[in-house]
């Protein structure tokens, strides 16, 4: 279907310029960006979208969801057209696979305990300026991901950012890590929730090529720098056959692994390459630091970008590679 950009946008009351042939000009739209002079950059051709004053970017249906005050489906609806009849694509049928891994988890929490998907009380979001809202921009995250992922605190432990864990758009339970370096364990994860929730499986939604990260913070911290690249946490450094399974159900055809660049890391690419068997394709990306957190804007750019397929030739990854291939050498 032929969308024209321009009168979609102005009809929802947004003011543009052209600016070249290929691109509209205006104001950035987002509420938390008071943009005077335009830096919001909107493509002619496919409506997707950057602001160069607060870095956000998307497509289409993100800006419309902003403009008419709407989510995305709604978005999608007033867009493209409530066609039931049309027969389900690929992102349907993941829509399918994602209500039942939601329902899935939920079999699979354990009710007994009281705050199975509960916040704690007065878990409120991260505000501008407050302690956790800067250990998380200390942490690389950029405020739209913090905003996107409601991180938050709670009063009880004040000394501890809280990362919810969304499926299906409702929070299935939540970690919390440790901001003072202080505490016996880094992470904590709540009480009864399913042991197979992965930080962001709702992102993934729809994407053949997945990168699998260990941690929820490593997750943000990329898609600060790269906020279209679907990345999920496994929340430990193994996969869990569950956790295959549902990734398999996703849609995943290919996983990067993208663990971090330690002894861990390391290991956890062994098990999955051992466990995975021929479930994914398999591709391997190594943060240029110990891990994605250490990483520079540029130098998480250079890790993505480096990823290979299993068995393909790089310097700076010959070596890893080649201990995973003698590992599927072993294996068969
Ligand atoms: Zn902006």
């Amino acid at each position: 279907m032929n969308i024209d950009v321009r009168e979609l946008v102005e009809s929802a009351g947004l003011e543009v310029e052209p600016s070249g042939a290929e691109y509209l000009l205006c104001c950035c739209p987002l509420e938390e960006h008071e943009d005077k002079n335009p830096s919001f950059s909107i493509s002619i051709d496919n409506g997707r979208w950057r602001c160069f004053g607060c870095h956000g970017r998307g497509d289409l249906l993100s800006l419309m969801s902003v403009l008419w005050k709407c989510d995305r489906e709604a978005a999608r609806q007033r867009v493209y057209g409530d066609d039931r009849n049309r027969p389900a694509g690929p992102v349907e049928r993941i829509e399918e696979a994602l209500a039942l891994i939601a329902k899935e988890a939920d079999q699979a929490a354990d009710y007994s305990e009281p705050d199975v998907y509960a916040l704690p009380d007065g878990a409120k979001r991260l505000v501008e300026g407050e302690p956790a809202y800067e250990y998380a921009i200390g942490r690389g995250l950029s405020h739209e991901i913090i905003r996107k992922h409601n991180l938050f605190t709670a009063p009880e432990y004040p000394n501890w950012l809280y990362i919810p864990f969304d499926l299906y758009g409702q929070c299935r339970g939540w970690c919390r890590r440790d901001m003072t370096g202080l505490a016996e364990r880094k992470y904590m994860m709540a009480g009864g929730m399913s042991p197979s929730v992965m930080f962001n499986l709702d992102g993934i939604c729809g994407k053949e090529e997945v990168f699998l990260v260990e941690g929820a913070i490593d997750a943000m911290r990329i898609m600060s720098v790269l906020p279209d690249l679907p990345v999920v946490a496994a929340l430990t450094s193994k996969l869990s056959e569950v956790k295959e399974y549902w990734l398999s159900k996703m849609g995943v055809r290919t996983l990067v692994l993208a663990f971090d660049n330690d002894e861990a890391g390391q290991a956890g690419i062994r098990q999955i390459v051992k466990a995975v068997d021929d479930a994914f394709q398999i591709k391997l990306c190594l943060p240029p630091q110990l891990d994605w957190g250490a990483c520079s804007n540029t130098e998480v750019q250079i890790g993505v970008r480096g990823a290979l397929e299993v068995g393909g030739k790089s310097t700076s990854l010959r070596r890893s590679i080649k201990s995973l291939r003698s590992l599927r050498n072993e294996h068969d």
